[in-house]
């Protein structure tokens, strides 16, 4: 396929779970692919999302389950963190995955790019390269039959509160920094927000979440966030939910915050070292050329059919430049129905009605499809089941009883609508959920599916047996 040395079958722009998806498929299903990153391979989930909070979550839990180890009959005195030394074995896992990466995209045959493209037309792009090329060339004109843009996004700032990259800072430096702050303010008690109060919480800052909505995890399931809050109140993290940032000020006490009630009510002042901005992540699509292109956007946000076609011909766009979810698994699920897409492979629309999220809190967090609130908002029928961790043999061996199992099933078809899972392992434990749900199983069905004891999982067909009347442990 293909022919030239700057004329490509696809070009994919953005390395991230995305884009590096869409361009090992490309590459699998033979059409000649480049992959242009201007930054670092793997995008924000393998260098600042993802892997490296998963990376520190991961001493975060050890540290916490060290401290605990007496109670499982286990003495180990004089626990101490090493929080350099987190942040160094983060960044060392970070390091050795981008590099397996890398090596897998230039044995695939990819042409790795490493430069800024911008749209000179709808599928011809101008690279900005890194360093010169062999021949001294600065950049490059690459034209390709089908291009998809995979930019990816960045984190939104508070208006009136810029970023500094000290005192207010976004995940991206709260990532790499190796000191703990003594007193940190979150904004923003969303999955990433929370992830953080988690890591800080843990290894000793006094943390405060601040929240606009009038719950953390606000667009989890009510019952959920409730445990994720009692989580959070437990290891002395203060909330305020319904409230506001109004303000700044930089005092000789750190920074002076002035929270201010959204219903209303007097105003709070609280002094921290280090603010953490976490409400959202914005689109990175701007000088890009989009608009003399054709690329329509919404608000920076790159819109796309159902097929996942921009509005300029030959081209699509993929993962958090288009908007939620912003989830990286997400992202690689669109970048493969792309290409597929774009390589005639299916005319299907792209079906993104399955898919599962999750919060790396303790205890974690996963759901799939909609929760009760939405189901009540549209009028439409539901019967639930739940299933507690305090009555799985499993988690109570491991001493892990927080939270539970729900299921929400239609009362017609019998068929999961929705569900929701707090608890130990909830990232893991949703996948078999998302698996029923895509394909259509009945809550009978699930429960036909032999679970092996003792685990987690056996909460998953009592939670769906709960809710058909036939639970046997509840
Ligand atoms: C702290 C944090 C934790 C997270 N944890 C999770 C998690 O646990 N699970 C989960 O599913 N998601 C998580 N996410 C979200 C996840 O990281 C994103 O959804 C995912 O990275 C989106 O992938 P993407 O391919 O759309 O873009 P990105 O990963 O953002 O990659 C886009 C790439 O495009 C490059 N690029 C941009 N413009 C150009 C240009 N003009 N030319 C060349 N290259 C360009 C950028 O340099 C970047 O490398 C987390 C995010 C953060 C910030």
């Amino acid at each position: 396929m293909g022919g030239g040395n700057n004329q490509y079958d696809l070009i994919v722009i953005g390395s991230g779970p995305g884009g590096y998806t869409a361009a090992l498929h490309a590459a699998k299903l033979g059409a000649k692919t480049a992959l242009i990153e201007k930054a670092d391979v793997g995008g924000v989930c393998l260098n600042w999302g993802c892997i490296p909070t998963k990376a520190i979550l991961h001493s975060a839990a050890l540290y916490q389950q060290t401290k605990n180890a007496r109670r499982y009959g286990i003495s180990v005195d004089g626990v101490t963190a090493n929080y350099p030394g987190v942040v160094k074995f983060s960044r060392q896992t970070v390091t050795r995955l981008v590099k397996g990466l890398t090596g897998l995209i230039e044995k695939s045959g990819i042409d790795l790019i490493r430069g800024a493209a911008v749209l000179a037309e709808p599928t011809v792009i101008d690279v900005k390269l890194n360093a010169p090329d062999v021949d001294g060339a600065v950049s490059r004109r690459l034209s390709a039959k089908h291009l998809i843009l995979a930019t990816g996004g960045a984190a939104r700032g508070l208006p009136g509160v810029a970023f500094d990259g000290e005192k207010v800072i976004s995940s991206r430096e709260a990532i790499v920094q190796d000191q703990v702050p003594a007193r940190l303010m979150i904004v923003g008690a969303g999955a990433i927000g929370l992830e953080f109060a988690e890591i800080y919480a843990t290894f000793g800052a006094k943390v405060t979440v601040v929240e606009m909505l009038d719950r953390v995890l606000p667009l989890e399931d009510e019952e959920v966030s409730a445990v994720v809050r009692t989580a959070l109140l437990k290891k002395k993290i203060k909330i305020h939910t319904g409230t506001m940032m109004k303000s700044l000020a930089e005092t000789a006490d750190g920074l002076s915050c002035q929270l201010a009630p959204v219903a209303g009510g007097d105003p709070l002042e609280l002094s921290v070292d280090q603010v953490l901005v976490a409400i959202g992540v914005g689109p990175v699509s701007e000088g890009m050329g989009l608009e003399s292109a054709g690329v329509a956007t919404d608000h920076g946000f790159i819109s796309v059919d159902e097929h996942l076609r921009t509005s300029a011909a030959g081209v699509y766009a993929i993962g958090d430049v288009t908007g939620a979810p912003q989830l990286a698994h997400a992202a690689s699920a669109k970048g493969i129905y792309a290409v597929e897409h774009a390589l005639g492979k299916t005319d299907n629309r792209f079906k993104g009605d399955w898919i599962p999220g999750a919060v790396f809190t303790h205890p974690q967090v996963a759901s799939v499809g909609r929760t009760e609130a939405a189901l009540t908002e549209t009028g439409t029928a539901y019967k639930v089941g739940r299933f507690p961790f305090s009555a799985s043999g499993k988690a109570v061996a491991e001493g892990e009883i927080a939270g539970f199992v729900k299921v929400l099933l239609c009362p017609e078809t019998g068929k999961l609508l929705g569900a929701h899972i707090v608890g130990h392992n909830a990232s893991e434990l949703i996948t078999s959920l998302t698996l029923a749900a895509t394909h259509g199983l009945t809550g009978a069905q699930i429960m036909q599916s032999i679970h092996t004891h003792p685990t987690l999982s056996e909460a998953i067909p009592e939670a769906v047996g709960d809710a058909l009347g036939l639970g046997i442990h509840v």
